[in-house]
Parts: structure tokens; C-alpha cells; sequence
């Protein structure tokens, strides 16, 4: 067994690498692209990072590929991103003429590798138009949306729409975002990988040094909600809910911590509004992290005593995965992917509300027999149902089924 599945199977155990192995062996040398739009910062460069690796230790030809763009590009891929969970956003011609010509300068530039690629997986709607531009394409094209789509706006879905219908197959990572779409639909939940910076284990020195640098204090219970500076992850929610806790417990602590993905043009003018919300409290850091601050992430999660992540939309919620993985319950807003992962009472609270919010910390913080109960549960949940290693096991299952010709809609996981 090669060294990096080694490691997976202590953690994952050995039966579920014997199983990749098997279910990879009709897969030996074949060409696998995957392209989306940033190598930092979110979830979907959060899971490529180690995804692609691993398919290559299992002898198949992985790479990925990164499409860039100017700054119209980038404010018309962010509108379509609010559109798709929502978001009324009227798009000028003239940004989606720039989307248009970005995706078919990069086909030009990726046409050989992606045109002679037996499966291609393009994340997300910056590069959904490169099939229309590779013609003469050899395999399989997957469109991955990591998106909570399941109530776009109109006029921009059907825009994507007629680009997204030439690809094989979607993948949603829930079954309530699918669409109506003339090819199979599968769903993929995400995954993290627990052997990164992330998510190992690390040492108490490095904690307290966190710990130190943070100017953490046992006594005041710690609250975090790592996440980008976006609206729909509702930081001014988090601060409110703070604020309506601490009446009672005036001793909590609260960072926000995030960073800028790089296709994310909207994030300096959330961060502004977030500043001006917790200006007048000395007990809230707002941390601006560099994307590859990921120790910094993982001890802060580990140091936390409740995760939240009250997002109104949410495509799965990573950084709620990462919480539950260090034993720490999440109160999570009720949307999306939070839902399959917050199990009320089990691993941690769904909210609705700022007000709601406020009441599970208070909860949590006033019992703690519950806040353990929970956390004992959490680890082992995400064991179970969401590590790179399922991810990887349903990516092959998807493969081999397109090989065999699959025609039905099949969900997987
Ligand atoms: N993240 C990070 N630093 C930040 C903010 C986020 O490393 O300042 C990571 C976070 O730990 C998670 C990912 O980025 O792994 C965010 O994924 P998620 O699915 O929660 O949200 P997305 O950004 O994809 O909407």
C-alpha cells in the first residue's frame, strides 16, 4: 500500500482503502481533470488540494487545473454565485460577453489536456462554459456545483443552464439542490481530509502558543465562526446573537475569523460592515487570516468551546465539518448542507435567527454534561459520513459507472 493510503487507513481504516483500490483498478492510468477558479481559499481548493493527490496514489492520472480572470469576470461569476442561491442579480451583457471570452481563452489554452481527458469534473459556474468550447472532447464531463442552487434566479440559472445541459452528468452535493436537467444528476456530499493542516491532530505547545497569540483565557468561553467575509454566511448575525448571549454570560469571547478567496470581489465591503458592528467590544477579534493559515484555523477550532456557522445559505459547510471533527458542537444556521450535518440535540443546534442563536449558546455554555454528550458524538459522525475518503470512494463509483454506461439517475452516498 503506497505511503499516503497508509496513513488513510489508520484513520479511515483499512477496508475503506482496499476498497478504493479495488474500485480503481478498472480507472489504472486514465486521464482525470478537475478545474475550477481559485487555488486558495474555500471549500471546493479546501477539498481539490488533497482529493487530486490521493487519486494519484491509486495510479490514476489526476491533475488540477485553476481558470483565472479580470476583475469583470470575477464580479460576474460572484453575481451568478448570489444568483444561484437566490439572489435577484441582473447581469449587464457586456460582463457576461467577458465571461464568455474568459472561458473560451482558456479552453484555447487547456484544449489539448482537457479535450484528451477521459473524465473532466469543472467546479462551480467560472468555467461551465470550457465544454462548449472543447468540441472535440474524448470523455466524460461533469459538472460539479458546490452551490445551494436549489432556488436560483431565473434568468441567470437559465443562462448557465444552457451551458451546463451540454456536460454528461451534475453532481450536487444534496439532493434538494438538483435541477431539472437532461442528464443524470448525482449527489456527492464534500468532504475534509483529516490528515491535513487542517484537521490533524496538533500538539498542546502549538495550542498554547495559539493560545498565547490570541490572547485566549479559559475562563472566558470561547465562540468562532471561521468562514469567508460574505453575506450569506451572516456575520453580522453571529455578532448579534453574541451580544444577546453576553447579557447573561458576560465573560464570552467571540472571533470571526476569515480571509479573501480570490474570486470573491465582494469580501472587503462585508469585512468593513463586520468591523463597524463589533466596533464597540472588546470581546471580539475579527482576524483577517492569509488562505494558507490553516494550523492557525485548525488550533483556533480545536480552542473553541461552541463552532458556529450561521450562514443563511450554505452549499455543505466545511468549516462545520471541521468543528464537528475536533469534538466541538456547531450551531449551525438551517439551510443547505448544515442540515446534513447538524443533528439537532446529536451534534450540535440548527437556528433560524440571530435570537434562536443566542439561546443554544446559552444553552450549551449553562450544561455542560450536554456540551460533552455532544461533542463526544461529533467526531465520530464525521468519521463515518464525511471524510476525503468516502468522497474519493463515490468520485470512482461515478467514473466506472460512466465507463459501464450508466444511463439512470443513481444517487450515491
Ligand atoms: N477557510 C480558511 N480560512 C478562512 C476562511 C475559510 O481556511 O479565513 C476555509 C475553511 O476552514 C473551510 C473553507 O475555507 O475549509 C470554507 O469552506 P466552506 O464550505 O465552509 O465555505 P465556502 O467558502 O466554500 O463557501
Amino acid at each position: 500500500m503506497a505511503g499516503l493510503l497508509d496513513s488513510y487507513a489508520e484513520v479511515a481504516g483499512g477496508d475503506v482503502i482496499r476498497h478504493l483500490q479495488q474500485l480503481s483498478e478498472p480507472l489504472q492510468g486514465m486521464k482525470v481533470v478537475h478545474v475550477n477558479s481559485t487555488r486558495l481559499g474555500g471549500g471546493v481548493a479546501e477539498i481539490l488540494t488533497k482529493l487530486v493527490p490521493l487519486t494519484r496514489e491509486l495510479n490514476i492520472d489526476a491533475r488540477w487545473e485553476v481558470i483565472t480572470g479580470d476583475g469583470d469576470f470575477f464580479k460576474c461569476t460572484k453575481s451568478m454565485h448570489n444568483a444561484l442561491q437566490g439572489m435577484p442579480a441582473n447581469i449587464p451583457a457586456r460582463l457576461l460577453d467577458k465571461y464568455l471570452e474568459i472561458n473560451a481563452q482558456h479552453a484555447e489554452e487547456l484544449r489539448p489536456t482537457l479535450e484528451e481527458a477521459d473524465f473532466v469534473f469543472i467546479h462551480d459556474p467560472q468555467p461551465a462554459a470550457l465544454l462548449h468550447f472543447c468540441p472535440n472532447r474524448k470523455g466524460s464531463w461533469f459538472w460539479r456545483c458546490h452551490i445551494d442552487a436549489s432556488q436560483p434566479y431565473r434568468p441567470v440559472w437559465k443562462f448557465l443552464r444552457h451551458y451546463i445541459t451540454e456536460y454528461d452528468a451534475s453532481i450536487f452535493s444534496l439532493a434538494k439542490f438538483s435541477q431539472s436537467l437532461p442528464h443524470p444528476q448525482y449527489i456527492i456530499p464534500p468532504s475534509i481530509d483529516p490528515l491535513s493542516d487542517k484537521n490533524m491532530e496538533l500538539s498542546r505547545e502549538e495550542l498554547e502558543e495559539i493560545n498565547n497569540n490570541y490572547q485566549l483565557m479559559e475562563s472566558h468561553p470561547l465562540l468562532l465562526q471561521i468562514s469567508r467575509f460574505d453575506r450569506f454566511k451572516d456575520p453580522i448575525g453571529v455578532i448579534n446573537a453574541y451580544k444577546m448571549a453576553r447579557r447573561f454570560i458576560p465573560s464570552i469571547h467571540l472571533i470571526l475569523a476569515g480571509g479573501e478567496a480570490t474570486d470573491d470581489p465582494e469580501g472587503a465591503e462585508v469585512l468593513e460592515e463586520v468591523r463597524q458592528a463589533a466596533a464597540d467590544d472588546d470581546n471580539i477579534q475579527i482576524l483577517l487570516l492569509p488562505p494558507d493559515a490553516h494550523r492557525i484555523v485548525n488550533g483556533l477550532q480545536r480552542l473553541a468551546d461552541i463552532i458556529i456557522q450561521k450562514s443563511t445559505k450554505e452549499g455543505f459547510g466545511l468549516t462545520v465539518t471541521e468543528g464537528l471533527w475536533k469534538s466541538k458542537p456547531v450551531i449551525g444556521g438551517n439551510t443547505g448542507g448544515i442540515c446534513q450535518q447538524v443533528i439537532d440535540h446529536q451534534t450540535g443546534y440548527l437556528v433560524n435567527s440571530p435570537e434562536g442563536a443566542a439561546l443554544r449558546i446559552r444553552y450549551l455554555l449553562h450544561n455542560p454534561n450536554k456540551l460533552e454528550e455532544i461533542s463526544a458524538k461529533a467526531k465520530e459522525f464525521v468519521r463515518e459520513n464525511f471524510l476525503l475518503t468516502r468522497q474519493l470512494r463515490e468520485h470512482l463509483t461515478l467514473m466506472v459507472g460512466m465507463l459501464h454506461g450508466v444511463e439512470d439517475r443513481i444517487v450515491l452516498g
